[in-house]
């Protein structure tokens, strides 16, 4: 049943704390059917890669994600656009080079893209290395990618070492606990282990100020959650900006 024309893409904001502007965004995909009605991607992805059909999903996003960074860069806005994306796309041999050929059909600048990986990814990729070679690929063209729930695994520093990431993007269940102080030392320790790895640190599921400052205090280079904004269309992106 699963039918392009409804989904639709959603653009979660991340703010630069230091700045104070949103210099990117995340796109989050949305899957609306008449009959059953608004499918979470919680539900949707992990059947979409069981079929296969995540390979249409991810390409629709990634054109989608495209087309948006080129509208806003044409509006003045260099805004970088981020999709998350699930190994079984790259186990496709011609993964980097479908995208480059995305890039190039959209117009789109390589550095505006932002690829999401998992530890799950990572642990595929570190086993065929067809993947990480065509994520070199990707990285020579400027595409940046970012490691994504990080710290819920149990192979993320392996994958600091071995995986071309410029990003790593704490898990909201971390930001979720920072009343608590352990959680408080553990989360500043993570910040400072991404800095000295030179990576931008971003956190995520930031839904109170409180939060926001405490992360910042840490170092913190980014933050997305509901407390920046939900995510949205990209009319009301624009409008953000
Ligand atoms: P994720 O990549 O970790 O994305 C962040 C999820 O957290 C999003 O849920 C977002 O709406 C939610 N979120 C953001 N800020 C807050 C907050 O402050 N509090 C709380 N409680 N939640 C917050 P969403 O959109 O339902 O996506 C769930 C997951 O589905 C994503 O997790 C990602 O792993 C996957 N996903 C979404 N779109 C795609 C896609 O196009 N392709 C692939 N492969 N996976 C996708
Ligand atoms: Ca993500
Ligand atoms: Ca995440």
């Amino acid at each position: 049943a699963l039918d392009q024309k409804n989904l639709h893409v959603l653009y979660q904001p991340l703010l630069d704390v230091k700045t104070g502007k949103i210099t990117a965004v995340e796109a989050l995909v949305r899957w609306d059917d008449k009959e059953i009605g608004v499918v979470s991607p919680d539900e949707l992805i992990p059947i979409a890669e069981e079929t296969g059909l995540i390979n249409n999903i991810g390409s629709f996003m990634l054109e989608r994600a495209c087309e948006q960074a080129v509208a806003w860069k044409n509006a003045g806005h260099e805004m970088k656009v981020s999709i998350n994306s699930s190994v079984r796309e790259f186990r496709d041999k011609n993964m980097a080079k479908s995208i480059l050929e995305t890039l190039e059909r959209t117009g789109c600048p390589a550095n505006l893209l932002q690829i999401e990986i998992t530890e799950k990814f990572a642990l595929e990729a570190e086993a065929e290395t067809g993947i990480i070679k065509q994520m070199r690929i990707l990285e020579n063209e400027g595409i940046l990618f970012a490691l994504d729930d990080f710290g819920t695994g149990y192979g993320s520093f392996r994958y600091m070492q071995l995986l071309p990431i410029s990003t790593v993007k704490i898990d909201q269940t971390f930001t979720r606990a920072l009343k608590s102080e352990k959680t408080q030392q553990l989360v500043n320790g993570m910040v400072q282990l991404g800095k000295s790895m030179n990576l931008t640190v971003v956190a995520e599921g930031v839904e109170t100020e409180e939060q926001q400052e405490l992360l910042k205090k840490f170092g913190c280079d980014v933050v997305q959650g509901y407390f920046i904004s939900k995510p949205v269309t990209s009319n009301e992106i624009t409008s953000l900006i």
